[in-house]
C-alpha cells in the first residue's frame, strides 16, 4: 500500500494538473524577480544580480528585468538545511517534554517560525513521540502550518533500559531492530533514526547501546525500504561500529581514532557533529533543571566534539549542519555554522554544509541548497557578507522565501 503521506501532495498536483486540462484560462502565476547587491548560489557569487522565480521554482539568476522587487540591500543565499532537530520537543509550563499528547503539534508551531526565521527552509527531524513529526511535516506540507519543509523519522530506534518503562521505539535483537525500522517506515517515515549509545541533555556519556548486528540490521533494514537513517553515537565507540555498518549519517560523535575518521570518509558518510547543541544546554541549566555540576560536563563534550570535528575536517569527511535543536532553541539553528569556522572551515564551506551538504544527506541535492535554474526557490536575505563574516548568516537573517513564498520579512 502506499504510504498516505504520498498520497495527499501527489493528489494535489494531479487536481492542479485536472484543473489545467480543464480550465485552460487558468493562468500560471507571474514570475517575480528579486534584486539583491549580491547573490551567494551555493558555489559562486554574482554582484548586483537578479533571481527569478516562477511559483515554486527558480527560473533564472541573472541581469535584472525592469520591475525587479530591490532587495538590494542584502546578499542572497540558498534557503539553509538543518539537519538534526527536534522540532515537537516543546517547553511547556517550564518543563520540558519529547512531546505530549496530540498539542504538540500545535505548541511547534512556534519552533517552526523561529527556525524559519534563521534562514533554515528544510530540516530533517530526527525523533519524536506519538508520530507528531509526521503530523507536522503533512500540515506545513499542505500549507496548513507555516514552517520549514521536513523530513522525518518517527521514532527513534532505542535500545530497552533496565528500570524504564519500554515504548514503541524500543527494540533489541536484529529480528526486532529490523521490525521497528520498518514499522516508522509503515507509519510514514522519511529516515530512519537510530541512537547507537547513551548522552542526550546533561548526560554527556557515550555508552554503546546496539551491536554491530544490531546497528547492521537497521541499516539495512531502512536501505532495504528505500529510506536512509542516521546514527547517534556520544563516544567513539558506537561511531565505530555506526561507520562500519554503514549508516548514512553519524550524529554528535566525540573522540574518533583516526581509523574510523578514514572509514568515514572512505564511505563518504555525512558526519553531523552538533557542537552547539551542548552549549545550549550549558547556556541554559538553570531554565532545564540541570545541576550546577552538569556545566563542567556539557562543556568538556563541546570541546571533545569541536576537536573530532577539527580532526575529521581536515581528513576530508563530508559535514551537514545539524543543530539538535529542542525546546527553547529553535531560532538558534544556525549557530552550528560558528563552530564549523572554529573547526577549520571557511565561512563559504560551513555555509556549503548548510546547503549542499545538507541536500544530499537528504538525497534532495537536484532540488536543494542552490540557488539555480530548476531548484525550489528557497532564498534567505542577510545583511552584509556572509563568505567574509559567518555571524552574518548566523545573526542577519532579514527576508526568507521558502518554495517561491515569502516566509519571513524584516526588512521594513
Ligand atoms: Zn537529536
Amino acid at each position: 500500500m502506499m504510504a498516505p503521506i504520498m498520497m495527499a501532495p501527489m493528489m494535489k498536483y494531479l487536481a492542479i494538473g485536472l484543473l489545467w486540462v480543464v480550465c485552460p484560462w487558468v493562468a500560471p502565476a507571474a514570475a517575480e524577480s528579486y534584486r539583491f547587491g549580491a547573490v551567494w548560489d551555493g558555489d559562486k557569487v554574482w554582484k548586483d544580480a537578479c533571481i527569478t522565480v516562477q511559483g515554486e521554482h527558480i527560473e533564472r539568476v541573472g541581469a535584472c528585468p525592469a520591475g525587479a522587487l530591490n532587495l538590494s540591500r542584502y546578499t542572497a543565499i540558498p534557503g539553509m538545511i538543518d539537519v538534526h532537530t527536534h522540532m515537537t520537543y516543546v517547553f511547556e509550563n517550564k518543563v520540558s517534554r519529547p512531546g505530549r499528547g496530540a498539542a504538540v503539534v500545535f505548541l511547534a508551531q512556534d519552533n517552526a517560525r523561529k527556525t524559519l526565521e534563521t534562514g533554515v527552509t528544510t530540516v530533517r527531524d530526527l525523533g519524536a513521540q506519538n508520530y507528531a513529526d509526521i503530523a507536522m511535516r503533512d500540515l506545513i506540507g499542505l500549507g496548513q502550518m507555516k514552517g520549514p519543509r521536513m523530513f522525518v523519522a518517527g521514532y527513534g530506534l532505542s535500545a530497552p533500559r533496565p528500570g524504564r518503562p519500554t515504548s514503541p521505539n524500543s527494540a533489541k535483537g536484529v529480528d526486532e531492530v529490523a521490525k521497528v525500522v520498518r514499522q516508522q517506515v509503515d507509519a510514514g517515515a522519511d529516515w530512519i533514526k537510530m541512537y547507537g549509545s547513551t548522552g542526550s541533555g546533561q548526560d554527556v556519556s557515550g555508552t554503546q547501546t546496539y551491536t554491530f548486528d544490531e546497528m547492521k540490521a537497521a541499516v539495512d533494514a531502512a536501505h532495504a525500504a528505500g529510506k536512509r537513517i542516521a546514527i547517534h553515537s556520544y563516544g567513539p565507540d558506537g561511531a565505530r561500529d555506526a561507520i562500519r555498518a554503514g549508516a548514512d549519517s553519524l550524529e554528535h560523535a566525540t573522540d574518533m581514532d583516526d581509523e574510523t575518521i578514514a572509514e568515514m570518509v572512505r564511505r563518504k558518510i555525512f558526519y553531523v557533529p552538533t557542537i552547539d547543541h551542548n552549549r545550549y544546554y550549558a547556556d541554559n541549566y538553570v531554565k532545564l533543571n540541570y545541576p550546577p555540576a552538569a556545566v563542567e560536563g556539557l562543556n568538556g563534550f563541546v570541546q571533545r566534539n569541536l576537536e573530532t570535528a577539527r580532526k575529521a575536517f581536515r581528513a576530508g569527511a563530508r559535514f551537514a549542519m545539524g543543530s539538535d535543536a529542542v525546546y527553547t532553541m529553535f531560532g538558534e539553528n544556525t549557530r552550528e555554522l560558528g563552530w564549523f569556522v572554529k573547526a577549520g572551515m571557511t565561512p563559504e564551506q560551513a555555509l556549503r554544509a548548510a546547503t549542499a551538504g545538507g541536500a544530499e544527506l537528504l538525497g534532495m541535492e537536484t532540488r536543494l541548497g542552490a540557488i539555480r535554474t530548476g531548484y525550489l526557490a528557497d532564498i534567505a536575505a542577510v545583511e552584509g557578507d556572509p563568505l567574509a563574516n559567518i555571524e552574518v548568516a548566523i545573526g542577519k537573517v532579514r527576508w526568507v522565501m521558502k518554495a517561491g513564498e515569502v516566509v519571513v520579512d524584516k526588512t521594513r
